[in-house]
């Protein structure tokens, strides 16, 4: 495991882990400005009131305070101890309350009674406090009357998206996205947006093949705006992955795209075999995270998740309980190397076209007898170079990649592609994708 990686990765998390982010704000701005120390990323905003698709930018939000008193005059609920206290997009008020009424503005979690949980009201006026359940047992009582105070703020203003865009040879394009509208939560998706920073960082020093397209949006929000501003760009994107949850104790697992044979399913799971990781795998369904958007029947991107500890699945998910203690930089770098794998070989998955298909190439005349006295190398499934060259040039037809190459013959993607990279030298193959 990279140590500086993991090092870096604890740094940050500290740094980003108290900031107080949500689908808009000054918030998101502050992570992304300290996010763009490790990657240039730019940044763009987007106006209050933009009509997305069938959906409004919305209003942006500013919270300043927030507490409930007692009758004394004690805060037993205070936001500056927890940005989790108040509900987010909470409108401001400021009044006496009796318990029955403040009853029906608080969330806690009875099967959970430490946890403070995540609650948001973006499309619906509201306000509203979450605490845990032990509080609310032992700091409240039926008799008592409160004072609550939320000094928010809701005004027009802009919401914001990260950008990084890594050209490489094709303009064929792949979207890495993640979101990043969360509050103090870790796991979802502190752990996500870090990955991802430090992914594109890695990227841009590679020589890659394929055009990546790298965003930071707020969850659904975020992405419908992105696809609807640069809808002709995200109907040619190839395929996605979607960095959400990526940094706790559990399993590892993925998120399918919603055409389940897509390659890219298959890549994954070869990458954790290579590994040697069990696994888990989460059938695609049109809810989770913004591959629902990426996946819609307008861009239809086959889009995959890899997860550690996937949200919806681990017991602290949208709770205070989601904190530093639950995730770990070396769990975050663990992932990393999965992703840092999955785009390796998704990098090398070229198709060609065999420039002499009209029968056998005369291989001796391209010089293509290895001078090494074929020697076999322990992955390439007891088959010579020249074994290989053979079958490269006899399935690249424009239709195969060397992903079903690589299928096919059982032969690391990343030797078809070295040895591919001859074949195109010597002017026997081009490039179809
Ligand atoms: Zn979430």
């Amino acid at each position: 495991m990279d140590k500086e990686l993991v090092k870096n990765i604890d740094v940050y998390m500290s740094r980003l882990f108290p900031i107080h982010r949500s689908i808009t704000g000054d918030g998101n701005r502050e992570t992304l400005n300290i996010l763009r120390e490790i990657v240039d990323i730019k940044v763009k905003e987007y106006p209050t009131g933009k009509k997305v698709y069938d959906w409004v930018i919305p209003r942006e939000w500013i919270i300043r305070d927030a507490w409930i008193k007692n009758s004394k005059g004690e805060k037993i609920v205070d936001y500056s101890k927890s940005n989790l206290h108040v509900v987010s997009y909470s409108e401001p008020v400021h009044k006496k309350i009796s318990f029955v009424e403040l009853k029906q503005k608080l969330c806690y979690l009875e099967n959970l009674p430490d946890a403070i949980p995540y609650r948001t009201s973006y499309y619906h006026s509201n306000w509203g406090f979450c605490l845990s359940f032990n509080d609310y047992k032992s700091l409240l009582n039926e008799n008592e009357e409160y004072e609550v105070f939320i000094d928010s703020e809701l005004k027009d203003g802009s919401m914001t998206i990260g950008e990084v865009l890594i050209p490489g040879e094709m303009k064929k394009e792949v979207l890495i996205s993640t979101y990043f509208c969360h509050p103090s939560l870790a796991n979802d998706n502190l752990s996500g947006v870090l990955l991802t920073a430090f992914l594109a960082k890695a990227m841009k020093e590679m020589k890659l093949n394929y055009s990546y397209r790298i965003v930071f949006v707020p969850e659904t929000i975020g992405a419908i705006t992105y696809c609807s501003v640069n809808e002709d760009e995200m109907k040619a994107v190839d395929f996605g992955l979607v960095v959400a949850t990526v940094g706790g104790p559990g399993k590892l697992g993925y998120k399918q795209s919603f055409d389940s044979s897509h390659f890219l399913n298959n890549i994954v799971e070869d990458v954790f075999d290579e590994l040697g990781e069990e696994y888990k795998v989460y059938p695609f369904t049109p809810d989770g995270s913004d591959e629902r958007q990426y996946s819609s029947p307008a861009f239809r991107i086959n889009v995959v998740t890899i997860s550690k500890d996937k949200y919806y699945d681990y017991n602290y998910y949208h709770t205070s309980l989601d904190d530093l203690n639950f995730i770990s930089a070396e769990n975050i770098a663990k992932t990393y190397e999965c992703y840092m794998m999955l785009i390796n070989k998704i990098d090398k998955n070229l198709t060609y076209k065999n420039i002499h298909p009209y029968c056998e190439v005369m291989l001796s005349k391209h010089n293509l007898y290895p001078k090494t006295g074929g020697a076999l190398l322990p992955d390439m499934n007891n088959l010579s170079e020249v074994d290989i060259i053979s079958w490269i040039l006899f399935l690249s037809d424009g239709d195969h990649s060397l992903y079903d190459i690589s299928k096919r013959i059982k032969v690391p993607i990343e030797r078809l592609n070295e040895i591919a990279i001859i074949l195109e030298e010597k002017n026997l193959l081009i490039r179809s994708n």
